[in-house]
């Protein structure tokens, strides 16, 4: 398999801070790759080293064949940041062509990019639309479609699914799952349960230093809380119990549900249909549990 990205001994300073400490790593091209870490940890600092936006101190690192930077790379390598954003006074297909022909496509070509990357991400039906029409994960969806433009191999995106609900984050990992046949994604996050059942490989940042590289095999139990308007009981708990994933379901002092459930069968969207199925009155389903439970549960 061919080698998109090499990484030696990378070291990264802010002054007396090292934000890069001799991380190496080898990413071939295939399927998505997560680079995740706590904040802080150096993944924005990475990205922007693989994008030739920082020249990092010591070390070396090639994409393909190239070093990031170099004039060769341009078209085949997008990067997402985490706060990029759609401008609000033009249509979707309006801004699609101007980033296509700011990559060198002729009008009509850059066009017909555009209606080609919106229905990879199945918003075909959008290009006349301007973004406050659309929701956030539509935009986050149209977001993804413009790095895709001109066919790119390698896609970086940063912390894609930060600030989205838990529906709308599985649609946008499916989302990247349906289009690892058209470039190798590698997406950075702050939570390594998120991206645990989308990728193969992961790049564990930690203070800078590069801390495991492969999939975290064994299997993970994470927590949802689930906040109905009525008070929860003990039906509620034998309705949730039996959904394939869930491993314990338990009611916290405030009445909120904690369904503990494997990493490797997220239960979000069958805990959402369940509660339309029942008619219970749905009020908020987060990852994790609460600072409540953190403490004191
Ligand atoms: P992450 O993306 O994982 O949150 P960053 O790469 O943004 O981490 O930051 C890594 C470390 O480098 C942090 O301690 C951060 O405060 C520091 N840092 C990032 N950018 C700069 C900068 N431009 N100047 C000084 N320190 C920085």
């Amino acid at each position: 398999m061919m080698s998109l990205i090499t990484a030696t001994n990378l070291t990264k300073y802010y002054g007396n801070m090292r934000a890069l400490d001799e991380v190496s790593f080898t990413i071939s091209a295939g399927s998505p790759v997560a680079l995740v870490g706590p904040n802080g940890a150096g993944k924005t600092t990475l990205f922007s080293t693989l994008c030739g936006y920082l020249t990092a101190d010591s070390g070396t690192v090639k994409i393909l064949n190239q070093v990031p930077g170099d004039p060769s790379l341009f078209g085949r390598i997008a990067a997402l940041p985490q706060d990029a954003q759609l401008d609000p006074r033009f249509t979707v297909s309006d801004q699609l062509d101007l980033y296509g022909q700011l990559q060198g496509l002729k009008r009509k070509q850059a066009h017909s990019e555009t209606l080609r990357v919106l229905e990879l991400v199945n918003l075909s039906e959008y290009a006349s639309a301007r973004p406050h029409e659309l929701s956030h994960g539509m935009r986050k969806r149209i977001c993804i479609a413009q790095t895709l433009l001109g066919q790119p191999e390698l896609v970086l995106l940063d912390e894609a699914t930060a600030g989205l609900d838990p529906v709308n984050a599985r649609e946008i990992r499916n989302l990247v799952r349906s289009l690892q046949s058209q470039a190798t994604f590698i997406l950075s996050s702050h939570d390594l349960v998120e991206l645990d059942d989308l990728c193969d490989k992961v790049l564990h940042l930690n203070k800078g230093k590069l801390t495991a590289v492969d999939r975290v095999t064994e299997t993970q139990v994470a927590t949802l809380t689930l906040k109905l308007k009525q008070p929860a009981t003990q039906h509620h708990i034998d309705a949730i119990a039996p959904l394939t994933g869930v491993q314990s379901v338990t009611l916290n002092a405030s009445g909120a549900i904690l369904v503990d459930y494997h990493t490797s069968k997220p239960v979000d969207i069958d805990l959402l249909q369940l509660c339309k199925a029942q008619q219970w009155h749905y009020k908020s389903l987060v990852n994790g549990k609460t600072l409540e439970d953190e403490l004191f549960g």
